[in-house]
Formats: C-alpha cells, sequence, structure tokens
C-alpha cells in the first residue's frame, strides 16, 4: 500500500523572546499559520524492519539525520511496528529557511505512518510525540493557526487570518536557528511586538490590523548579521506588499498581499535579484489535508 501525505511550511505572523530559561530554552510567544508551499511525502509499506528515505533534493541527509527518519523511528518503537516503510520526499520548501521544513515533513510522516499502519493514534498522542522531535513539530502535526508558548510547544489553536497571496523569497544564505537564538539579547529588544493587538486583529478578521502588528524579535540578529535580508525587506514593501516580516530566525522574508493584480509586479521585481521566490496562498482550511 502506498499514501501520500501533505507537509505545508510555516510561517510565523509574531514572534517574540521574552526570556532565556535556567533549562536554556527560550521562553516564547508565536503565532504560526501555514502557506501552501509544500513538500510531499510517498509513504510505502516495507515488509521488513527498515527505514528507506529519498529524495530528489541533494542537499538533505537521507539517514537517521533526517527528521522523518526519526518520526518513523519513533512511531515504530513505540507502537512495536514490525515492519518497514519507504519514504520518498519530494521537497519544495527551501532548507534552513526559517520555514520549518524538516519539521513538517516529520509531522506528515507521523500523521502518515498512523494511517500506513492502521495505529489509531489520537491527534493529542501525535503532537506528544512530535514534541520528541522538535520544538515546530507538534505545530506541524495540527496545522491551523496556533498560539505557541512554552519553548514553542505548548499549543493553542487560534482563527485563522483573514485569507490573503503570501509571497516568500529566501536570500542564497543558510542561517542557523540555534546561532541566531544563541546570538539574541531580550534587553537589546526596544519594542516588543504585540500579542494581544494581534490576536485582536485576526479576531475581527482585519487584513490590515494583521499585517500592521506583524513582528519577530529575531530581526533584530538576523538582519544585524545578513543586510540581504533587510534590503530584501525593504525592496517588498516598496513594490508594495501590505506586511512584511522575516519567517522564524530566517532567511526568509514573507509579504503578505491582499490584491492579485499587485503580485506580477512584486514577484518581477524580487526575481530580478532573488533567485528562489515563491508566491502561494495562506492555509486556510484547519489541519492539514493529504
Ligand atoms: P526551523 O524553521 O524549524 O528552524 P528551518 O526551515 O530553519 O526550520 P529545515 O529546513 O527544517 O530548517 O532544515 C534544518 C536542518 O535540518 C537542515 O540543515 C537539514 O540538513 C536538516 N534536516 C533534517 N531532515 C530534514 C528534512 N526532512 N527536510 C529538510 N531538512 C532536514
Amino acid at each position: 500500500m502506498k499514501i501520500y501525505e501533505k507537509a505545508p511550511a510555516k510561517i510565523n505572523l509574531l514572534l517574540d523572546v521574552l526570556r532565556k530559561r535556567e533549562d536554556g530554552f527560550h521562553e516564547v510567544e508565536m503565532i504560526m499559520t501555514m502557506v501552501d508551499l509544500s513538500d510531499r511525502l510517498e509513504m510505502e509499506e516495507l515488509q521488513r524492519d527498515a527505514i528507506i528515505i529519498s529524495s530528489q533534493a541533494g542537499y538533505i541527509p537521507l539517514d537517521e539525520k533526517n527528521l522523518a527518519f526519526q518520526a518513523a523511528r519513533l512511531i515504530k518503537e513505540r507502537y512495536d511496528v514490525k515492519k518497514g516503510v519507504y519514504i520518498h520526499l519530494d521537497k519544495k520548501i527551501p532548507v534552513a529557511a526559517g520555514l520549518a521544513g524538516g519539521s513538517s515533513d516529520a509531522a506528515a510522516a507521523l500523521r502518515g505512518l498512523n494511517r500506513l499502519w492502521q495505529l489509531g493514534i489520537p491527534e493529542e498522542e501525535l503532537s506528544l510525540l512530535g514534541a520528541e522531535l522538535g520544538s515546530d513539530v507538534p505545530f506541524c502535526v495540527t496545522g491551523g493557526t496556533a498560539l505557541a508558548t512554552g519553548r514553542g510547544e505548548k499549543l493553542e489553536p487560534i482563527e485563522n487570518p483573514p485569507s490573503c497571496w503570501v509571497v516568500l523569497a529566501k536570500p542564497p544564505i543558510n542561517v542557523s536557528t540555534a546561532d541566531v537564538y544563541g546570538r539574541f539579547r531580550a534587553g537589546a529588544i526596544e519594542q516588543h511586538p504585540s500579542l494581544p493587538r494581534m490576536l485582536d486583529a485576526i479576531r475581527a478578521g482585519s487584513f490590515t490590523g494583521v499585517c500592521e502588528e506583524l513582528g519577530n524579535v529575531l530581526e533584530d540578529v538576523t538582519l544585524r548579521l545578513y543586510p540581504e535580508v533587510r534590503m530584501l525587506k525593504e525592496s517588498m514593501l516598496r513594490l508594495g506588499a501590505d506586511g512584511v516580516l522575516m519567517s522564524g530566525s530566517g532567511p526568509t522574508v514573507f509579504g503578505l498581499v491582499s490584491k492579485e493584480a499587485k503580485l506580477a509586479r512584486i514577484y518581477n521585481g524580487l526575481r530580478g535579484f532573488c533567485k528562489e521566490v515563491y508566491v502561494v496562498r495562506m492555509l486556510t482550511s484547519p489541519g492539514v489535508q493529504s
């Protein structure tokens, strides 16, 4: 039997870091949602006890370092599954881009293997398994839009923001999330984004409000290290995006756009100097379809 599962990219509409905890993790407040820039996982049952990963993308690990591999190994161990699986990852989400591509692949593997092996694991339990693989995985299991607190693993589903176009541009640099958090100093942030105002804007279905309240304190680090990310933000705004923000720890910058008529100008303007530009829709249906 063969099944398919979609693994969409994640963006943060708001990312605030409150403090560094004693356990070394940072206490965060994030609003996360999904966009329709998706990897696709093809999963096929193997009668022998093996996990085999393949991908057309030559630049990701295919061994036990791959998060989809780790997801399969975890579910096999916990539920004592003797069969194996072959997983092909059709990668579309840029790697190390701040779009949680690896986490979303892991979540899609958990959802898919639950179906493939007919394990009947409830979604909350899948999320808990996901938390063992990475802070972003639980959100990627459930999808939709959520407020994440703690180290990012405490999730509260919230309403979806008004649907719109999302333009994503990734400059040709790889940013390490650990490095950005390592350099981050909460005391250096002059103005934190306002979570209550962003939640109000989302609840009111106000596209303008959401654009106004976009905020990510990690920009303070990444934009200083990589001026090209700042330039990308400025260009996107100048070309007509309604709201612009860096996603996660970067370097991808996304722009929210309400009018389709503006897209060609923004896309063509960015493509003049940035090779990786994507125009997608926000994913508004709750959960993640396969
Ligand atoms: P986040 O937003 O969660 O920090 P990211 O977008 O910055 O994630 P990923 O694309 O998930 O980063 O990749 C981070 C690292 O994880 C890469 O260096 C890559 O080698 C490794 N990795 C492991 N599994 C995968 C996978 N399935 N897809 C992409 N990268 C993977």
